[in-house]
């Protein structure tokens, strides 16, 4: 039957409806269990993508053939751990973290989980070593920005120069937690990174809780 409201942004999901697909499709093995429950064993804040959210970043990258990917907001390793699902043996993530306590915790949980080889854990704030990154390990297959809003823009424009043509670029909290059009500098960088990423990439925004832009590129 026509349902003109979910075009319009309607949303039937429930807290109990999430918890229900997300346990049918995109379970937890002991190491995603063990690194998406650390933020709250750790004290850190518990903002990683959903189960959800993660498994379509594995299906997505599995899709492109990603075998080299830069994540910029490692938390506890949970969206990395979701990502390296996806890469062949040979593949490798770079995931940069600023925070030492977040960097250290998911250090562990990555190597935990079996993954040290292929995640590259980099501490440090992500534009003081996205340059190096690049010139070193580029181009790469997939780009997945979930940290600092304020510079979503900038890092939008690393993945356009730094991915090869047909990579993915990903933008979580693309949404901006429901701000994305209030007069705000950190706003207005994610509207510029939206707006960027419709030239440089064949782009949409996914309209998951929070957003999640996904750009092919060029
Ligand atoms: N991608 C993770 C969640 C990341 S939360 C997951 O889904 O599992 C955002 C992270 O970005 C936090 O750990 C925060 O410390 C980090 N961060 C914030 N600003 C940063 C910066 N400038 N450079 C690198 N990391 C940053
Ligand atoms: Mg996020």
């Amino acid at each position: 039957m026509a349902d003109p409201n979910s075009r319009t942004g309607t949303r039937y999901a429930t807290p109990e409806l999430f918890d229900y697909v997300g346990r049918v499709h995109a379970a937890h093995d002991v190491g995603l269990a063990a690194a998406f429950d650390a933020p709250g064993v750790h004290d850190m804040p518990a903002i990683q993508v959903g189960p959800s959210e993660g498994k379509l970043l594995t299906l997505l990258l599995r899709l492109a053939g990603a075998k080299k990917v830069v994540e910029v907001g490692t938390l506890a390793g949970y969206s990395a751990l979701c990502m390296v699902r996806a890469l062949p043996k040979d593949g490798e993530i770079w995931t940069l973290e600023s925070d030492p306590k977040h960097h250290q915790v998911a250090s562990e949980r990555i190597a935990a989980a079996g993954f040290a080889s292929q995640v590259h854990c980099i501490l440090g704030k992500a534009l003081d070593h996205l340059d190096e990154l690049g010139a070193k390990h580029g181009p790469f297959d997939a780009v997945f920005i979930d940290a600092d809003k304020g510079n979503y823009d900038k890092y939008g424009r690393f993945a356009a120069a730094h991915l090869r043509p047909g990579g993915l670029l990903l933008g979580d909290n693309a949404f901006y937690f429901g701000k994305l059009l209030d007069e705000h500098p950190d706003a207005a960088a994610m509207r510029r990174f939206h707006e960027e990423a419709a030239l440089a990439f064949e782009s949409v925004c996914i309209p998951t809780p929070d957003g999640l832009l996904l750009g092919v590129k060029r």
